[in-house]
């Protein structure tokens, strides 16, 4: 089992790997807040500066989503009930998420990257990687640590000053992440190609990006705490346990190398469905107000579906109780292009219903999609409807997503639009910037 590379390969990966990142040895820098979704709501209330504030997604729920530097220090962590966190201090401060504020902050970081870099590879709503090769030369900078500075000013100038950030800058995106990731917060930090083996022997794989936590525990099992234990393990046992592909990835990482799904940052995902679900705050019993959930969520996923260019014929409702579930799927003829089209299917489901259970999670899936539709000579009533949706879309992304909606959904209790930390549909929400 303890197998480890012969010496000739070392060598010759070595001295191609020596050359490769010598030409750039400070190509990538990592950018990442420091506990962003609490800083902002601190910045925005600066009675909560200095406290240990937690994030809920809404007031009455018990799970943390995100938490303040201060509270993180008293070992309140992300994904904690809230119960739990209490039991660290009695004088906890929990805030609700604020989405479309964190959203704004986002596309104005996005704006800022953008000018500074052609190509800013978006990691998650507060990471991103820059590639040091594109920084034009207008840009003056004496060294890569002192842009990193200069970096941190231009973010305190953008979001306000109790923002922080770490810069993390290395030969390869993943050197550059783990180094930002356990370096002092608010500290810039380099590091080169050939001083990477003491770093990757003492990095924990909680701290290295791309090895979850189910995947650090199976490495556990073998003895495997840090990357630069795994090619101890020897290539065929890391096949047979993990599979060729994990092989060759957890090798890669092993050595510092950037993963492949870091390599493939800028790459367009190839989505098959879009859809949206939602947990209510309360159960709902009534017919009106689940229709109305169902109305915001149809209303998210065109205008997912209109973005990302992409229109289904298969249309797939649910909701869920604390016993009971139901669903419902259809499959057209032609693919679905406006909310009303959607809506009209989830009304004519739930109307239908001969009786109605208390229901907390809703969802609205999109399948069977195709990529753009070819127009028409004579635009159906649905087409028309997409155009002044497309419109609404224009609107919303400028003025905010409250300003202008269809007269049938106001109403306070509808969610607002989710925006996760990782940020998997950044290509919707900051095409407009
Ligand atoms: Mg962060």
């Amino acid at each position: 089992m303890n197998k480890i590379y012969s010496h000739e390969n070392s060598e010759k990966n070595i001295s191609q790997e020596h050359i490769k990142y010598s030409n750039h040895p400070l190509r990538w820098m990592h950018v990442d807040m420091n506990s962003y979704f609490a800083t902002l709501l601190q910045q925005e209330t600066p009675y909560l500066r200095g406290k240990p504030v937690v994030v809920v997604k809404d007031i009455g729920r018990t799970c943390v989503i995100a938490c303040s530097k201060e509270a993180k220090r008293i070992g309140v962590k992300t994904g904690m009930s809230l119960a739990d966190a209490k039991k660290r201090t009695q004088n906890l401060y929990v805030v609700p998420v604020n989405f479309p504020m964190f959203l704004d902050c986002t596309k104005k970081l996005y704006k800022m990257w953008k000018e500074l870099a052609p190509n800013p590879e978006i990691f998650s709503m507060d990471e991103v990687f820059l590639d040091m090769n594109t920084i034009p030369t207008r840009v003056k900078y004496k060294s890569e640590k002192e842009l990193g500075f200069f970096i941190q000013q231009n973010v305190k100038r953008t979001l306000g000053e109790w923002v922080t950030c770490n810069v993390g800058i290395g030969p390869t995106r993943l050197l550059a992440k783990i180094l930002g990731e356990i370096s002092e917060k608010g500290s810039v930090c380099s590091i080169l190609w050939t001083d990477r083996l003491p770093l990757l022997a003492d990095v924990l794989f909680v701290d290295v990006c791309g090895v979850g936590r189910a995947l650090a525990k199976k490495l556990a099992c073998f003895g495997v705490y840090t990357p630069l234990q795994i090619p101890f393990l020897g290539k065929e046992t890391l096949i047979s346990y993990f599979g060729s592909f994990w092989a060759e990835e957890l090798l890669k990482i092993s050595n510092g190398e950037d993963p492949s799904f870091l390599q493939r940052i800028l790459a367009e995902p190839k989505e098959r469905s879009v859809g949206r679900t939602t947990t209510g705050f309360s159960l709902c019993s009534d017919r009106q107000e689940i229709l109305r959930v169902f109305f915001a969520l149809c209303c998210e996923v065109m205008k997912k579906s209109r973005a990302l260019h992409l229109y289904g014929r298969t249309v797939f409702f649910f909701m869920m109780g604390r016993t009971q579930s139901a669903h419902h799927r259809i499959t057209c003829t032609s693919a679905i292009t406006s909310t009303k089209t959607l809506f009209e299917f989830a009304q004519q489901w739930v109307q239908s219903l001969h009786a109605i259970f208390p229901v907390i999670r809703w969802g609205v899936y999109l399948s069977n999609t195709q990529k753009d539709l070819p127009p028409s000579l004579f635009p159906s009533q649905d087409e028309k409807h997409e155009q002044i949706e497309r419109v609404l879309d224009q609107l919303q992304s400028k003025y905010g997503s409250r300003v202008l909606r269809y007269a049938i959904d106001f109403s306070p209790t509808l969610p607002d639009e989710e925006v996760t930390g990782f940020f998997g549909e950044k290509r919707i929400h900051l095409q407009d910037v």
